[in-house]
């Protein structure tokens, strides 16, 4: 994007395509949203869940935040922030899936593995924020301990997503859902490097290509 009129030229656009020759669509979506899922991902311009999806409008709920993290349930938080996305998607629009969605070269995990304060001197903010996925860097250190950083930093990335689903676990209207059957939670990562989808099993532990299986066969099963 060079320029801002390129925004404005890609608007245009939009509106052909859905106001133009199929506004079906908003005449439809106008009445209400329904998707069937709830997407957190990073808020890394090369990771948007719509463009890697092919979802158009209304078909995902989309959170974003640095590093695509959901912390645990907590009641009376000084502020709520991204459990309030959560509770929205879940209770209000009954999402069947939440599908937590990381990826490769996430600047996000790379503050948090470089360890507590180099963040700091430069963002106010970072640590703080990363400090959510503390227990997937301590994994990684005490299980990858001496391997490439490189290695470390996909582990982490990945470790940062199970740990996530863990905490969606703990939010008690999650629970209840994904143990009745009407609500299924997925790990997926994009790995840039390769060009790949994974999907986390929690049976294996792991992260596995989907993209040469059945759509749907990935994901996590809790
Ligand atoms: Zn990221």
């Amino acid at each position: 994007m060079a320029d801002i009129a390129e925004f404005l030229d890609g608007f245009e656009r939009f509106r052909e395509r859905y106001f133009g020759g199929d506004e079906s669509v908003f005449a439809r979506l106008r009445q209400g949203q329904s998707p069937q899922a709830l997407v957190i991902s990073c808020c890394d311009s090369r990771a948007d869940p719509g463009m890697l999806l092919g979802a158009g409008p209304g078909d995902i709920f989309v959170v974003r935040n640095v590093a695509n993290l959901v912390p645990p349930y907590r009641k009376n938080a000084e502020l709520p922030g991204i459990r309030a996305d959560i509770e929205f998607a879940v209770k209000s629009l009954n999402v069947e899936r939440i599908i937590v969605l990381g990826h490769s070269g996430c600047g996000g995990i790379g503050a948090l593995m470089a360890g507590a304060g180099v963040a700091a001197k430069q963002f106010e903010f970072i640590d703080e924020w990363m400090s959510i996925a503390t227990a997937a860097r301590e994994r990684v250190l005490r299980e990858r301990a001496g391997e490439p950083p490189a290695v470390q930093g996909k582990a982490c990335e990945q470790g940062a997503i199970a740990l996530s689903l863990e905490n969606l676990m703990t939010f008690p209207w999650i629970r209840e859902r994904v143990e009745a059957g009407t609500m299924t939670l997925h790990g997926w990562y994009f790995d840039m490097d390769a060009g790949d989808l994974m999907g986390y099993s929690a049976e294996t532990g792991r992260f596995a290509a989907l993209v040469a299986k059945a759509r749907g066969a990935g994901g996590q099963e809790k």
